[in-house]
């Protein structure tokens, strides 16, 4: 008989879940860009303001694990997958107070398939293996950036020190998906480090670059399509502006305190704005109080979005093989804790 915690019983109890309560899938592929123009990617941001399409408030707070107390930002369930594209799914623990524990916290054993997740930790500490070899500790200001690509298994929980320790946590995660052509490849890990990201200025307000170009710098993550993501930091009274390609999905969050965007709409903590694509223009931020801003922006990829659970791939047929694949051992398995 397989032992309650064997992986095999592990994994078939997973795909049980999965396969009953599984994220929706969404099988239409965007109309092509047709505008192609570039804008450009240095310090001159036009007078022209990019209309916002839409603003989202952060809703109700789920567990996921025991470690992480997350609004979902946004997801296929909520928003058109294309709309959204490359980015598939964001989660966002605001900041929380944990009690020092001595057993671990997080998420166990799960598999991903088809996309990279990125963990922004913003205070506290994650711990992150999987059975691809990755792994590592992530620490205020670091971001861990893991291509799922062909299939890990993973586990992420506070770091050991941080449990005991206990204190504040407040992290981000997002889901990037990764073009069709790539979903097979392997699986790859980056750990950056919050010191490499290059500064940005914004006058008074400053950024941290991740990953892709602005302001004439490059950010160290490395991408699988056109990505730009930073981070900023608004006191009181500033103003920011910035300008991306046009035809570029670009997604303000507001991670804390408020910000007056372009149009004088009014964005809180927990709110995110989706900028219309389709139009020219830069983005303008005021920040009424001291505020924290993530900028997600990346070309989209034009491809059907079907998500399920922990997977993301192209046709409801990639996803049952992965299903399949996971069941058989074949996304690998991790090593037991000592
Ligand atoms: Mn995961």
């Amino acid at each position: 008989m397989t032992r309650p915690n064997s992986p095999k019983a592990t994994r078939r109890k997973f795909v049980a879940a999965v396969a009953s309560v599984g994220i929706g899938g969404c099988g239409r592929s965007a109309k092509p860009l047709t505008t192609r123009e570039r804008a450009p990617e240095g310090e001159s941001v036009s007078a022209l303001l990019k209309p916002i399409a839409l603003v989202r408030s952060a809703g109700q707070k789920h567990w996921v694990g025991d470690g992480f107390h997350v609004s979902t930002i946004f997801s296929p369930r909520q928003l058109d997958a294309q709309v959204l594209s490359p980015f598939i799914l964001m989660d966002h623990a605001a900041p929380r107070h944990f009690p020092g524990a001595a057993k671990p916290r997080g998420v166990r054993e799960h598999p991903h398939r088809g996309f990279e997740t990125v963990t922004f930790a913003y205070q506290g500490e994650v711990d992150h293996r999987d059975s691809h070899g990755g792994g590592g500790t992530i620490g205020a200001g670091d971001v861990q950036w893991m291509t799922a690509a062909s299939g890990v298994v993973h586990e992420e929980m506070q770091s050991k020190r941080f449990t005991q320790a206990g204190g504040v946590f407040e992290m981000v995660q997002l889901w990037v998906n990764l073009p069709a052509r790539l979903k097979m490849t392997t699986p790859r890990y980056q750990e950056l480090k919050g010191q490499t990201f290059p500064r940005l200025e914004f006058g008074k307000a400053s950024g941290r670059l991740i990953a892709g170009t602005l302001q004439g710098k490059s950010g160290p993550a490395k991408t699988h399509s056109p990505i730009t993501l930073f981070d900023m930091d608004l006191p009181k009274g500033s103003s920011a502006s910035f300008e991306l390609p046009v035809g570029r999905t670009i997604l303000v969050f507001v991670l804390g305190g408020q910000v007056v965007s372009q149009s004088a709409r009014s964005l809180k903590s927990g709110d995110l704005a989706v900028l219309d694509r389709s139009k020219p223009g830069g983005v303008q931020l005021s920040a009424k109080a001291n505020a924290r801003v993530l900028v997600l922006s990346g070309e989209p990829l034009g491809e059907p979005v079907v998500a399920q659970g922990p997977f993301v791939m192209n046709t409801r047929a990639e996803i049952a093989q992965a299903m399949q694949d996971y069941r058989d051992g074949r996304m690998g398995t991790l090593a037991p804790t000592t």
